[in-house]
C-alpha cells in the first residue's frame, strides 16, 4: 500500500499549480483560488491532507474545527486521518440547539458563524482549518466563538495564504500560530 507520507507526496510547489484562479469572481478585482482543481486531483489532495495532518499533530491538536464549506473539506479529513473530533464551525441556522454566533466581515460581504459550544471540553486544544486565509476576518470570529467555548485556539491551519491582505498577521496579534501551506502575492 502506498504510505500517503512517502517522500514521493506531491510538494506546496506543486499544490499551488493545481490551485485554478479565477479572475473577477464573485465580484470585479477578486482573484478566486479555486480549490475545486486541487480536491478533483487524488494525489493533490490526499497530500494536503497528509501535509495539513503532520502540522496539527506537531501543534498538539486534540480536535479539529473547520469553517463551513471549504473549511470542512480539509478539517474533517485531517480529524478522520488523527483520530480527532471535528468541530463544525456554521453558517447562521443550520445547527438544531443553543448555539454561540458572531457577525464578522469577509473580503467581500459580511456573515454570521455559529457552533455549537456543548461539543467542546473546557481548556480541549483546538486547531482550525479552512481552505484559505484572506482579511483573517473567518479565522477571527471562529477562534473567538471556539475560545468563549472553552477551547484553547493557538494554531490555525490553511492551504492557501494570502499574506497582502494581512488575515495571518491579525491572527496572529491574536495569539494564534499561523501555518499555510502555500502562498499567493496580491488579492
Ligand atoms: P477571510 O475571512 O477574509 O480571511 O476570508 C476567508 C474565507 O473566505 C475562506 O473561508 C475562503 O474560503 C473565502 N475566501 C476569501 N477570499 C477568497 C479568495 N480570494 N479566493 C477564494 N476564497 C476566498
Amino acid at each position: 500500500m502506498r504510505r500517503l507520507s512517502s517522500p514521493a507526496m506531491l510538494t506546496p510547489e506543486q499544490l499551488a499549480a493545481l490551485v485554478r484562479t479565477v479572475p473577477d469572481f464573485p465580484q470585479p478585482g477578486i482573484q478566486f483560488r479555486d480549490i475545486t482543481t486541487l480536491i478533483g486531483n487524488g494525489e493533490g489532495f490526499a497530500a494536503c491532507v497528509a501535509h495539513l495532518a503532520n502540522r496539527a499533530e506537531a501543534a498538539g491538536a486534540e480536535a479539529i474545527a473547520g469553517m463551513e464549506a471549504r473549511g470542512f473539506i480539509f478539517g474533517a479529513a485531517v480529524a478522520a486521518r488523527l483520530g480527532l473530533g471535528f468541530i463544525p464551525v456554521r453558517k447562521p441556522g443550520k445547527l438544531p440547539v443553543p448555539v454561540l454566533a458572531l457577525d464578522y466581515a469577509l473580503e467581500y460581504g459580511t456573515d454570521t458563524l455559529e457552533i455549537d459550544p456543548t461539543g467542546i471540553a473546557p481548556g480541549q486544544r483546538v486547531v482550525m482549518i479552512d481552505d484559505l486565509i484572506a482579511t483573517g476576518g473567518t479565522a477571527c470570529a471562529s477562534a473567538a466563538l471556539l475560545r468563549q467555548a472553552g477551547a484553547r485556539v493557538d494554531h490555525a491551519l490553511f492551504v492557501i495564504d494570502l499574506p497582502d491582505l494581512g488575515g495571518a498577521a491579525r491572527l496572529r496579534a491574536e495569539g494564534i500560530a499561523v501555518d499555510a501551506l502555500i502562498a499567493f502575492a496580491g488579492d
